[in-house]
């Protein structure tokens, strides 16, 4: 029987293969690649289900709450989900020197804290926006994400209107032109790698099945549902994978 350092040293061979023969490759990324970077997933059973708010996340997260409740919301913002001191990891790390090289087109994550740009990667496509964007709802005036931070209470502008971050809250929609972006880039894609997701959130799985090619990577420490659809099924930390890939 195979070791598990052995296994895997097999799979990172397959992997470096296929990104030595690819040209246009994307990478679709979940809250598995931010978890390394010690950012929780709300979603996971570790994450902040078991932390102690009087609402769930799911509800804190909404637009309704958010219109009816906006202090308790910014409350929970700032300290759940403003995660300023975390520093991209090497999948972060790599994916950018990948695209820097021209072997990958475009990062498409459903992660909304700019790691992956603060690793040098420039074309992203963010399905959930970015704590990094925030907008007067009045006059539109953007404002940094530190304002946010270092604000009381509700934020407000010189206007006197709210700042709201441009963050995809459940019972919005997603920006419709970042979705065609991404849905294009996954459609011309040579190799489709999709890491740190259970695929389980919507849009994630309807985004993979725009993948047309046979290069398919899963890369996620526990099952998903596409798992038999993948050429290639890693199931080891999407860091600890991505570190070792030499481009
Ligand atoms: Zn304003």
């Amino acid at each position: 029987m195979k070791g598990r350092a052995e296994e895997l040293a097999e799979m990172v061979r397959t992997l470096q293969g296929w990104v030595n023969e690819s040209r246009s490759i994307v990478f679709f990324g979940g809250a598995g690649v931010s978890t390394e970077s010690g950012i929780p997933d709300f979603r996971s059973v570790d994450g902040l289900y078991n932390q102690k708010y009087d609402y769930p996340p799911e509800e804190i997260l909404s637009r309704s709450f958010f219109d009816a409740r906006p202090e308790e919301f910014y409350r929970f913002y700032r300290d759940k989900m403003l995660c300023l001191d975390a520093k991209p990891n090497p999948a972060h790390e790599k994916l950018a020197q990948m695209e820097k090289i021209g072997k990958l087109r475009s990062v498409v994550t459903q992660n909304i804290d700019g790691l992956h740009q603060r690793a040098g990667s420039e074309r992203v496509w963010e399905l959930h926006g970015s704590v990094h964007r925030n907008r007067c709802m009045r006059c539109g005036k953007a404002y940094p994400v530190e304002y946010i931070r270092d604000s009381q209470g509700v934020p407000r502008c010189s206007c006197g209107g709210t700042v709201k971050p441009e963050v995809v809250l459940y019972e919005e929609s997603l920006d419709g032109r970042v979705m065609e972006g991404a849905l294009q880039d996954i459609q011309n894609a040579d190799m489709l790698i999709i890491g740190g997701t259970s695929l389980a959130v919507y849009p994630a799985a309807s985004l993979v099945r725009y993948y047309r090619g046979h290069r398919l990577v899963l890369i996620n420490k526990s099952p998903t549902p596409y798992d038999s659809h993948a050429d290639l099924m890693i199931p080891y930390p999407i860091g600890q994978v991505l570190g070792q890939i030499r481009v």
